[in-house]
């Protein structure tokens, strides 16, 4: 069996990730995105094991002690995780997985799994990116205020990425993902095994 490529997917919030992302699992069957663990209060319309899996902080610190993360780190001053076990089990078995996680768990990973590939999503301007965020909703302009700062400072890591995909046009922005995961799987190294039987 061929593990399964990782790839990671980070971007400030307003950027569109979480669209991206679920509008690609319903395009390949061949990805599976990777529930993590948190902290946070659960949001209206969320499940859990569903969206994340929801800890208190005692158990989450716990996890921490026990080894249990592959990556763990504290956004917007609650604490988020990815479970090794997951991550192996499901490359393991050939499945790609995507992790939606921060700059700051993206670094652990790396150092982790060097094989795996990071994907950074930007939004087409630092305006469309606040007209996105205020559109939302009912948020003050102090809270838009404090999730501007947050998104620069996400923002700020874009380099540190394998790939760039602005998401101006969803439908662009979804199909530049696509090619990603799709030149990925098409690496010579990665179809070697299955040359074995032409060779
Ligand atoms: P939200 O609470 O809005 O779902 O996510 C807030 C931020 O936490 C997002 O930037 C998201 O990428 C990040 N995040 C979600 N899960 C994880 C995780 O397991 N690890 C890390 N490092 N960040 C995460």
């Amino acid at each position: 069996m061929v593990a399964g490529i990782l790839f990671i997917v980070s971007a400030p919030s307003g950027a569109g990730k979480t669209s991206l992302v679920k509008a690609l699992l319903a395009r390949d069957p061949g990805l599976s995105l990777s529930v993590s663990c948190t902290t946070r209060t659960m949001r209206l319309g969320e499940q859990e094991g569903i969206h994340y899996h929801f800890l208190d902080q005692p158990r989450f610190r716990q996890a921490v002690d026990a080894g249990d993360f592959l990556e763990h780190a504290e956004v917007f001053g609650n604490l988020y995780g990815t479970r090794e076990t997951d991550v192996r089990t499901c490359l393991e078995a050939g499945r790609d997985l995507i992790l939606e996680i921060d700059w700051q768990g993206a670094r652990q990973v790396r150092e982790r799994f060097p094989a795996a590939v990071s994907i950074f999503v930007l939004p087409p301007s630092i305006a469309e990116l606040e007209r996105r965020l205020r559109g939302r909703g009912t948020d003050s302009d102090e809270v838009i205020a404090r999730r501007m700062t947050q998104a620069r400072d996400e923002m700020a890591h874009y380099a540190e990425y394998d790939y760039l995909v602005v998401n101006d046009r969803f439908d662009m922005a979804l199909d530049a993902l696509a090619a990603i995961t799709t030149a990925e799987r098409l690496r010579l190294e990665r179809q070697r095994p299955h040359l074995a039987k032409l060779f």
